[in-house]
C-alpha cells in the first residue's frame, strides 16, 4: 500500500515538479490509492501488465506512461492504453507508433530515451547524435510529438561515487534537454531524485518509496 505520509514529503521535496507513481508490480487496488492521495500520472514497464490493469479503463485525470523498453511487435496493444511512451530509443520504433497511432486517430507524445550511464544493460539512445538524428526526423511524423527526454541515471557504479556519476549523467542529459527546446525532463528515481531535482528535472519516477520493495515472482 503506498505511504501518505510519503508521497506528501516527496511532493513538498520536489516542489513544482510533476511527480510519476512507478506502479509496476502493483494492483490496480494500490494504483488507485496512490490516486486518492493526489497522484495523477503512473509508470508501467510492460505491455501485458497495462493491458491486464487498464484496458477496463482509468479516471479520465489519470495518466499512464510507458516506461520500460517497448517492443515493436507489442506497439499495438498499447497505444490505446497510454498517454505517453517515455521510453523511444530508436527511430524505427517511433514510425512503428505513428503508425498505430494513425489507425486510432491519436496523436502520441512520446520522450526519447538516452543512455546517458553508457551502462550495456541500459536501454535508450547509445549517443547523442543518433538521439538528436531522430528527433531532426521525427517532424515528418504527424501522429507523433516529441515532448521531451528521459533517462535511467548509473545503476551498476561503485556506492562512493554513485551520487557524482549520478550528477554527471543528469547534468548532461539536461545540457541536451535545453539545447533541444523540449518542456519535459523526466529523471530521477527513489534513490536520486533529489539530485534529479537539483539537476533540472521536470518529472520524477518514484516506485519503491512510494510503494515499497518490488517483489517479482
Ligand atoms: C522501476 C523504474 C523506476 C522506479 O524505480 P524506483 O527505484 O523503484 O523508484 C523509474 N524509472 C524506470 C524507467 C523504471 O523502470
Amino acid at each position: 500500500m503506498p505511504d501518505r505520509a510519503t508521497v506528501e514529503q516527496i511532493k513538498n521535496e520536489i516542489g513544482r515538479v510533476h511527480l510519476m507513481a512507478v506502479s509496476k508490480t502493483r494492483s490496480l487496488e494500490e494504483i488507485m490509492q496512490a490516486y486518492e492521495m493526489g497522484i495523477r500520472i503512473f509508470g508501467e514497464n510492460h505491455v501485458q501488465e497495462i493491458v491486464a490493469k487498464f484496458s477496463d479503463g482509468k479516471p479520465d485525470d489519470m495518466e499512464v506512461h510507458m516506461i520500460g523498453h517497448l517492443q515493436s511487435n507489442k506497439v499495438s496493444k498499447v497505444v490505446s492504453l497510454v498517454d505517453m511512451i517515455e521510453s523511444v530509443d530508436s527511430y524505427s520504433l517511433l514510425v512503428k507508433i505513428n503508425n498505430a497511432c494513425e489507425k486510432i486517430g491519436k496523436v502520441m507524445p512520446v520522450l526519447l530515451e538516452l543512455n546517458t550511464s553508457g551502462e550495456e544493460s541500459k536501454s535508450g539512445f547509445d549517443t547523442e547524435e543518433e538521439l538528436t538524428d531522430c528527433l531532426r526526423k521525427s517532424s515528418g511524423l504527424k501522429n507523433i510529438v516529441v515532448k521531451g527526454l528521459m533517462t535511467v541515471g548509473p545503476v551498476a557504479c561503485p556506492e562512493d561515487r554513485k551520487d557524482e556519476l549520478t550528477r554527471v549523467a543528469f547534468r548532461k542529459l539536461k545540457i541536451l534537454y535545453d539545447k533541444c527546446g523540449l518542456s519535459v525532463l523526466s529523471m530521477g528515481m527513489s534513490g536520486d531524485y533529489a539530485i534529479a531535482v537539483e539537476e533540472g528535472s521536470t518529472q520524477v519516477r518514484i516506485g519503491t518509496k512510494i510503494f515499497g520493495e518490488r517483489v517479482y515472482d
